[in-house]
């Protein structure tokens, strides 16, 4: 039985035997693996520091291909973002916690 929690984690597991639910290999290559919780995004984090027009902004920097990774994180660099273009990498392409908080 699946549980339906309030992460991603939680519902693909089944919590009274500890086993993974059978889940389909073309649904989880649609899905894409599942962001861990347990890490905590400084770049997710420092966006929602900004105020409302600059969060705008750099949502739709990361959204624009036109700017690769390492344009993109001297241009958040250069507005104050305390962190590397690795970061900045991983919350582009999803594989930190914010699509957590997106979900919730
Ligand atoms: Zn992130």
């Amino acid at each position: 039985m699946a549980v339906s929690g309030s992460t991603g984690l939680s519902a693909t597991y089944d919590l009274f035997r500890r086993l993974p639910v059978m889940v389909s290999l073309a649904d989880a290559a649609k899905d894409g693996p599942p962001p861990d919780p347990r890490l905590r995004c400084g770049v997710g984090d420092w966006i929602r520091s900004l105020d409302a027009a600059e969060q705008v902004a750099a949502r739709q920097l990361l959204d624009d291909v036109e700017w690769n990774d390492s344009a993109l994180a001297r241009q958040f660099i250069s507005a104050g973002m305390p962190l590397r273009m690795n970061a900045l990498s991983v919350h582009r392409r999803g594989a930190c916690s914010c699509l957590l908080l997106r979900k919730q």
